[in-house]
């Protein structure tokens, strides 16, 4: 069966430490037919330098042709999606040859959900902190143009501080189908990010409460990744996502290349 990962990150993210070539290795022995390496561009992120994607790309292809007979990989971007950036994530998703772009909300009014957590949860209530961060990335997906599949869709779920920090689809799904609606319609797509199982809350972004209501509202354009850091971590329950998917009704993954999605049947 055809099983790719679509969400790898290499040294040339500042928060991984994994040789490119490493992780090629690391996804051919685990039998992957076809990988995507999505390094990080985040604006807001002060900690997140953009990658040198001059010096990027020449070893990117260069280990591309040496393992094209066993592992087809292609080029892409982990960009963070925030619609005061817009003009920059617009100029610089269309200034290199990205197959494959996954925009993700990481920051939210500018605040990381990670480094700045008690500056964004902190006064809010888990309603307030939550429906935020749908609204705004509901105005991503307006201003935003470029962007294939939207990453880890429930990532706020990740960093509350809160009791429980879990995400029920019933309780926001006005705004969590007013996304996906928007997401179908501009013709991009979801992930399975199934870095959850490394985060403690062993299951996926998002769970399959939001998997199966995308799929009800007409999604078809999916994407499984592990957002690998480390190379032991590729592929990491890459094969739950894809039982996942078949459960959910998906017939099809979706592969990219120049950014137009390819329909692998499941
Ligand atoms: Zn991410
Ligand atoms: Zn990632």
């Amino acid at each position: 069966m055809f099983s790719a990962d679509y969400h790898l990150h290499t040294s040339f993210s500042i928060d991984s430490e994994a040789p490119m070539e490493a992780v090629i290795l690391s996804a051919i022995s685990k039998g992957l037919d076809e990988i995507a390496f999505t390094d990080h561009v985040d604006y807001d992120m002060k900690y997140y330098p953009v990658p040198d994607y001059d010096s990027y790309i020449p070893v990117f292809n260069e280990l591309r042709e040496k393992y094209k007979d066993k592992i087809n990989i292609v080029l892409g971007i982990e960009i963070g999606l925030e619609n005061k950036w817009a003009d920059k994530i617009n100029d610089i998703t269309v200034s290199y040859p990205f197959d494959f772009i996954i925009g993700s909300s990481h920051c939210v009014l500018t605040k990381d959900l990670y480094f700045d957590r008690d500056e964004f949860f902190g006064g809010r209530t888990k309603e307030d902190a939550y429906t935020v961060y749908f609204e705004e990335l509901y105005k991503n997906i307006q201003t935003c143009r470029d962007f294939n599949v939207y990453g880890h869709i429930d990532y706020i779920s990740r960093y509350g501080i809160y009791e429980d920090n879990s995400l029920i689809y019933k309780e926001y799904a006005e705004l969590i189908d007013k996304c996906l609606i928007s997401i179908i319609e501009k013709g991009k797509g979801i992930e399975i990010n199934t870095s959850g199982f490394r985060y403690g809350i062993n299951g996926t972004y998002p769970s399959m409460d939001i998997l199966k209501r995308y799929k009800e509202l007409g999604g078809e354009i999916i994407t499984v990744g592990s957002d690998s850091h480390k190379v032991e971590d590729v592929a990491d329950h890459i094969d739950h996502a894809y039982d996942m998917m078949k459960e959910a009704g998906f017939k099809y993954v979706s592969i990219f290349r120049n950014r137009k999605p390819q329909f692998i049947k499941l």
